[in-house]
């Protein structure tokens, strides 16, 4: 049993990781931003630990880290980056604003993450960080240049991690999902999402539960001596 804490647990992707460590009997904590519905049906669901915290602010995410501490009775062994926002615009339409939105949610939370729970992990001289990137971080979007520019930004911050940490027994991987059926998708039309799993090789769009495998796996201690590794979820959309 580990404590795991997996951020934007509320929904989708982030929802279906909470499911697939909590049925493997670890204990775990979630964070959500403002679903407070959706995070106490998971919670209710599971018996996840579910707290209202934006992850794009590290002061936030310093206040509660003790609270978060204390639910779980001891820091994080597992931490799973999931939490994350899309945008779809041309980039000579992205403000300054919606650009650093992009930017701290996806990418800098991660990094405050990592950098608080790295900390107990070092002294245990074992962790596991996941974080969830997206294949437009590797071939990028056109029309998602913030968001594309994050994920790849979290490729560097996995990679760089990984090194830093791994003669301390810690792991840093990352997936990178293709199109997967959840909220974040549901601006496009039944006709938009037909074509993308036309254009996957796999003939389908991804499931939650497909990317939480994956997670679990790299978290596991069957993936001990895989470091640094970004492993896309797509169905083969990005080869
Ligand atoms: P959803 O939109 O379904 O869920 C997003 C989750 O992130 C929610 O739990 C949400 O909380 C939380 N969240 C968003 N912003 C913040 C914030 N500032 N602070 C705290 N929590 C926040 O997204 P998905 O499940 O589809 O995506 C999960 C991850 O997978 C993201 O990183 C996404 O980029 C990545 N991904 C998704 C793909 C897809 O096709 N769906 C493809 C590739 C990657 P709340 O419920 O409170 O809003």
């Amino acid at each position: 049993m580990k404590r795991v804490l997996i951020t934007g647990g509320s929904r989708g992707i982030g929802a279906a990781i909470v499911r697939a460590f909590t049925e493997k009997g670890h204990r775990v904590a979630f964070l959500y931003h403002t679903n407070h519905a959706a995070a106490t049906r998971v919670a209710a669901e599971t018996g996840a630990l579910p707290f209202s915290c934006d992850v794009s602010d590290p002061k936030a995410l310093g206040a509660i880290w003790k609270d978060i501490l204390f639910a779980l009775g001891g820091a994080p062994e597992v931490l799973i980056n999931n939490a994350g926002i899309s945008d779809t615009r041309l980039s000579r339409d992205v403000d300054d604003a919606t650009w650093r939105r992009l930017l701290d949610t996806n990418l800098s939370a991660a990094f405050y993450l990592s950098r608080m729970a790295q900390v107990p992990m070092i002294g245990e001289k074992w962790g596991r960080i996941v974080n969830v990137g997206s294949m437009w971080g590797k071939i990028g979007a056109s029309m998602e240049v913030a968001y594309s520019t994050a994920k790849a930004g979290l490729r560097g911050l996995t990679m760089s991690l990984a090194k830093e940490l791994g003669p301390s027994g810690i792991t840093v991987n990352c997936v990178e999902p293709g199109v997967i059926d959840t909220d974040m998708n549901s601006c496009h039309d039944e006709a938009t999402l037909a074509a993308l799993a036309e254009e996957t090789p796999l003939g389908r769009l991804g499931t939650p539960e497909d990317v939480a495998a994956a997670v679990l796996f790299l978290a596991s201690s069957e993936a001990a001596f895989i470091t640094g590794q970004c492993l896309g979820v797509d169905g083969g959309f990005a080869i």
